[in-house]
């Protein structure tokens, strides 16, 4: 094939993806020059990193809290965009379960799943993690802050994540949706999330265009996942992690509360 051919080919294929992805076409190394986003390449603060556990301190100063107006029976819309299993409001109702910190409310727009973590913690991945995006204007990029929940495989079925991972329920092939009995978030984070064990630092959307400013939280505390869902998720969806980048924040507590 002629290289100029080859090129031209190449361009028209990255221009012409639905999305980006995580292979090297589309991947992580394209996104500042297929999809317009700098920040991607040249952004100081950007997402996921390592985080080494020994330079965080707790929140337990300036605790992040949830506040649950979910009804019961609430129902998820679930796709699968062929790099993630996403889960949104049929009828806006995640709004109803909101994230606050300093005095800010922050909506749930939607959570997600990458296969394995994109977060490391003292060097070490997991085999998931889950990506709860809350934004004070869901119509909006400005104002965000998500919660991730490291995962690991695990013999035993656990609740909440079996009730939504079940292989029948969750899209197995790309632009699949599904619709989908919510769980009880205002349950689960109220025992799952814990100020004394979360490490909050200040970094960007993990996708193009990369945005930064997003207030992370990553739990310490590893979920289980069950490996018949784990394994089900892999094969939806793939390898679905952008690499961690430099950040000075890697050793740093976002409320300074750290040893160092
Ligand atoms: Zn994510």
């Amino acid at each position: 094939m002629n290289k100029i051919f080859f090129i031209f080919c190449l361009f028209a294929f990255v221009i012409n993806a639905e999305e980006f992805g995580y292979t090297a076409y589309d991947g992580p190394t394209s996104y500042n020059e297929a999809w317009n986003s700098p920040l991607c390449k040249i952004g100081l603060h950007q997402s996921p990193i390592d985080i080494d556990s020994s330079h965080f301190g707790n929140s337990v100063n300036n605790p992040t809290s949830f506040v649950n107006n979910l009804p019961d029976g609430y129902t998820l819309r679930v796709r699968n965009n062929g790099h993630a299993i996403t889960y949104t409001s049929t009828d806006n109702s995640l709004l109803d379960f909101k994230l606050v910190k300093n005095g800010i409310e922050y909506k749930l727009d939607n959570f997600h799943f990458h296969t394995p973590s994109e977060h490391r913690i003292n060097n070490r991945h997991s085999d998931s993690e889950v990506h709860f995006v809350f934004k004070t204007d869901p119509s909006e990029n400005a104002g965000i802050a998500v919660v991730g929940f490291l995962f690991n495989v695990d013999v035993i079925p656990k609740y909440p994540w079996d009730s939504i991972l079940d292989p029948y329920l969750v899209p197995a092939k790309k632009n699949e949706v599904e619709t989908i009995i919510g769980f009880n978030l205002g349950d689960f984070f109220g025992k799952a999330f814990d100020n004394k064990n979360v490490y909050q630092y200040v970094g960007s959307l993990t996708t193009p265009k990369c945005s930064e400013g997003v207030l992370w939280h990553v739990s310490g505390v590893v979920q289980p996942i069950f490996f018949r869902d784990f394994l089900n998720l892999r094969k939806a969806i793939g390898f679905s992690a952008r690499p961690v980048q430099r950040s000075e924040y890697a050793g740093q507590s976002v409320d300074g509360c750290g040893e160092h």
